[in-house]
């Protein structure tokens, strides 16, 4: 379905970023992996899904917290590849805490990586996508991009922006062939998960397990993970021509998160 494409994914050496490109790799699209981490254990990543799905794979380590250098990420992938057609702006990092204690340094970053890289990959990607007259725009938003949670003031405020930014460039794409979206997970069981299941198992002195089935409990009614796997088959459906006319909306996979 997706054979001759390119997709850039933001924070994929990872979660869910990860999930989504193999998906899309196994529908023939060309990868772009991005995000840290040990460089050993990518080149591992990246080398599998070219063996296994017999796609280009290669690795970019742009600093998704730098505008220059997103913008960068996606005029080098053009230059490599010749063209651009699938952006998932996907990276993204979590931290928690009371808005009156929320450090000012920790506000800037969530705003910078969470939500100002997908503005400057998607300014950059846009003109090409249009000239193509054929784009996908996904962005990795969350249920905390439709509904707000304690303690977690620049996530929420950044997935919100996220969402808004979503259906500008709806609107300013639409009838182009280009479409953007954005899709809402709830729980998922990645490292930017584990790390908060850990400090709630610290805070009330109980296990992981215990921890984990507290925080499905509080918010996610199917009391189940929802899979990075799941996910890339929702990014995989609005690539496809099925969701041609789908654009500037938020897409839930949450376990009923949202509907409550
Ligand atoms: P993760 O921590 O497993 O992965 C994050 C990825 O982003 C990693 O590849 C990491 O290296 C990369 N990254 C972090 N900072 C970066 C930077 N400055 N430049 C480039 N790459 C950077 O997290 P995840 O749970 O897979 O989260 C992925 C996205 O999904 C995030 O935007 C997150 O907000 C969103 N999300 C996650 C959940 C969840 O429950 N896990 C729910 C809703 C939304």
């Amino acid at each position: 379905m997706l054979e001759g494409k390119v997709a850039i994914l933001t924070g994929s050496t990872s979660g869910i970023g990860l999930g989504v490109a193999k998906e899309l790799a196994k529908l023939g699209a060309d990868i772009v992996l991005n995000g840290f981490g040990d460089a050993a254990e990518i080149e591992k990543i990246r080398s599998g899904i070219e063996r296994e799905c017999g796609v280009r794979v290669a690795y970019d380590g742009a600093n998704m917290s730098e505008g220059e250098a997103v913008r960068g990420l996606i005029e080098t992938t053009i230059e490599k590849f010749g063209r651009l057609d699938i952006l998932v702006n996907n990276a993204g990092i979590q931290y928690t805490a009371p808005v009156d204690e929320f450090p000012t340094a920790k506000w800037h970053a969530i705003l910078d990586i969470n939500l100002s890289a997908a503005f400057h990959g998607i300014a950059t990607a846009v003109p090409h996508m249009k000239k193509q007259r054929w784009g996908r725009i996904v962005n990795i938003a969350s249920a905390h991009g439709l509904v707000g949670s304690t303690h977690k003031a620049a996530y929420v405020a950044a997935k919100h922006g996220l969402v808004g930014l979503t259906k500008v460039v709806g609107l300013e794409t639409a009838g182009s062939g280009v479409t953007c979206n954005a899709v809402c997970p709830g729980w998922v069981r990645t490292p930017l998960v584990e790390n908060q299941i850990s400090n709630i198992a610290a805070q009330k002195q109980i296990t992981q397990k215990e921890a984990a089935k507290e925080i499905l409990a509080e918010k996610q009614p199917s009391l189940e993970f929802v899979s990075p796997t799941q996910l890339g088959g929702t990014v995989a459906f609005l690539c496809s021509s099925a969701a041609d006319q789908i654009t500037g909306t938020a897409i839930s996979v949450d376990g009923g998160w949202t509907a409550q």
